[in-house]
């Protein structure tokens, strides 16, 4: 178990088992484009491990750019999403890979899939290493996914609790206080962290 601010977070994936489906996903991405050198575009912040450690894995050759977008405070979305820093090289006529952290209700994505739309690329495709199937409800289908989560707020390898986890290496999932509250206080809720997530 470990805290972040003032939650807890138990242990969920092993550094082994992520790095298993980043090799996964890298090597389904290689087979797709053997005569072609693909552009990854990273979603900060939470996607630069993952991208970084793609990169790795990835058997021939690519390039690497990063686009911002802001959409969650906390535990959940706000809703509202905004482009802060757009990619800088010309992408007219290549073949872009969008490559985000975690896929939950898709609202991010949605606004990747317009931002790439409104560009002369020849093609672009999204993978995601985190993918939450239960809460996504968008009509894009996620062309490389890493694993399947249930819909719980996770922290590590990239992902943060209020810019908190980042750096981990494995991945955690919330201990919901309200479970530590029935044990200590006997009733769901009591206490202080009942944020909604
Ligand atoms: P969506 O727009 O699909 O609802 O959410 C996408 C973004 O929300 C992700 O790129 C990620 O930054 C954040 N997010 C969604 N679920 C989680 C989660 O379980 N943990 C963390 N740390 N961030 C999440
Ligand atoms: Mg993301
Ligand atoms: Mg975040």
């Amino acid at each position: 178990m470990i805290k972040l601010h003032d939650k807890h977070f138990k242990p969920f994936l092993s550094e082994e088992q992520i790095q298993a489906a980043v090799k996964k996903i890298a090597l389904e991405i290689a087979e797709d484009y053997r005569d072609e050198t693909p552009i990854f575009v990273g979603v900060l912040n939470g996607a630069f491990m993952f991208v970084s450690d793609l990169m790795k894995h990835y058997p021939h050759d690519c390039e690497v750019s990063f686009v911002k977008l802001s959409s969650y405070q906390g535990l959940t979305s706000t809703g509202i999403v905004e482009t802060l820093l757009d990619v800088s090289e010309d992408i007219e006529g290549r073949s872009v890979i969008i490559v985000e952290d975690i896929i939950d209700t898709g609202r991010t994505l949605q606004q990747l899939v317009h931002l790439f739309s409104d560009t002369n690329v020849k093609e672009f495709k999204i993978a995601s290493l985190f993918y939450k199937s239960e809460i996504y409800n968008g009509e894009y289908t996620i062309d490389y996914v890493g694993i399947e989560i249930p819909s719980k707020f996770i922290v590590g390898y990239g992902l943060d609790y209020n810019e908190l986890g980042r750096n981990l290496k494995e991945v955690y999932q919330l201990n919901p206080s309200h479970m530590i509250n029935l044990v200590l206080f006997g009733k769901p809720g009591a206490g202080k962290g009942t944020q909604a997530g």
